[in-house]
């Protein structure tokens, strides 16, 4: 028994790309006998259409009991005018604070069939394999107190506070370290430790954390330097930690060196290995029902909840080989295509990959 999936198909391009990572679960059941119970739930405006709540009670319920839930994405033109309390985003946080999920995973691998998609050279993103691991629930985000303020004098005064705790620290960089273990087992925690307070306690933190786990190398990086390296050389990095905001910043680079939103998957990890699973990208209106979305992002999710909270890598490892086939057969949906490649759409890319097992 792998475990139980709540299945979370969204809005948008959601319900498609999601149907593709089904397909995969299916084909991987029929022939590698894997064991996984899935059963699907309402989130985002499909919930708001349904119920009138973006998170309906039954799908946190369901979640919670869940290994692991797979989300497609949410949000759309249609609930933009809601009150931002209830628009569809609203109940994606919601899910994420209701599961305790504290950790962001985001690889950013190029695939080298894809070198050219890239918006750098080639010979600086080939081989491109990092990850990054930002703490997700805590910081500036969500420090108190906050607000805008009218000074004695009339001018108006915006303030955010960075705060956090030791135990914040230590728990998501524990997770950096336990993956790098399964990686080139090697850490680089970024912070700006010479002017923020909060982020020399993240490093001291970090430190005593590394004393744990000898057999992984850790260096540190203040921020504004990270973010010239990830241009710069991008391959020196194996396991990137970093806070809330930083991370925030720091992954939306790093992914554009892959040069396609619609190949990166993500996770966010809590206590005990639960996992949420989805796509990067949004819920793509502008191409909603036209089969030419990209269902890769999704399917490699699903290969991160096999590997990282359903102890299932051998079935990742198959889902990526088939993903890695595929591309090298020449097939490509309309964000990845150029001249010569064979132009697929989402259930025919979905029906390669699952071939391709
Ligand atoms: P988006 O990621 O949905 O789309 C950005 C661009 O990338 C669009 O041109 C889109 O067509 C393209 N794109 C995205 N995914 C693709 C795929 N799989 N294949 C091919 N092309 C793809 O971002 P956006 O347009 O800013 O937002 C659209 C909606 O999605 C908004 O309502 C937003 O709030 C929501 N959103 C949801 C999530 C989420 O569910 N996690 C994340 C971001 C945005």
């Amino acid at each position: 028994m792998n475990g139980r999936m709540l299945v979370l198909p969204g809005d948008g391009i959601g319900p498609s790309i999601v149907a593709q990572a089904m397909k995969v679960v299916d084909g991987l059941r029929d022939r590698y006998g894997l064991h996984l119970e899935t059963e699907e739930a309402l989130i985002g405006g499909a919930a708001i259409d349904a119920t009138g709540d973006p998170l309906p009670a039954a799908t946190l319920t369901r979640a919670r009991a869940a290994d692991v839930v797979l989300l497609g994405a949410v949000g759309g033109p249609k609930w933009e005018s809601l009150d931002i309390k209830i628009r569809p985003e609203k109940g994606l946080l919601r899910l994420r604070s209701g599961l305790g999920l504290y950790a962001n995973l985001r690889p950013a691998l190029l695939h080298p069939q894809l070198a050219g998609a890239s918006t750098l050279k080639p010979e600086v993103v080939v081989g491109l394999d990092l990850l990054i691991v930002r703490e997700l629930t805590g910081g500036i985000y969500f420090g108190e107190p906050r607000g805008v303020r009218t000074l004695a004098n009339g001018e108006r005064e915006g303030y955010n506070t960075e705060v956090y705790r030791e135990s914040e620290i230590r728990r998501v960089a524990k997770v950096a370290f336990e993956l790098a273990r399964r990686r080139d087992r090697r850490v680089c925690s970024v912070d700006k430790a010479n002017v923020l307070e909060a982020t020399e306690l993240w490093r001291n933190v970090v430190d005593e954390v590394a004393r744990d786990y000898g057999d992984v190398a850790l260096s540190h990086m203040y921020v504004d330097n990270c973010a010239m390296q990830l241009v710069r050389n991008p391959r020196q990095f194996d396991v990137l930690l970093t806070t809330n905001m930083f991370g925030d910043i720091l992954s939306d680079l790093a992914s554009m060196l892959t040069g396609s939103i619609g190949m990166l998957p993500s996770a966010s990890l809590g206590e005990g290995g639960r996992g949420l699973y989805e796509p990067i990208h949004g819920s793509a209106p502008d191409i909603a029902g036209r089969d030419i979305a990209n269902p890769i992002a999704t399917i490699l999710s699903l290969a991160m909840a096999l590997r990282y909270s359903l102890d299932a890598p051998a079935m990742a490892d198959r889902i990526e080989a088939a993903v890695s086939r595929v591309l090298d057969n020449g097939l490509r949906t309309a964000d990845i295509w150029s001249e010569g490649m064979t132009r697929v759409g989402t259930g025919a890319m979905g029906d390669a990959i699952v071939s391709a097992l």
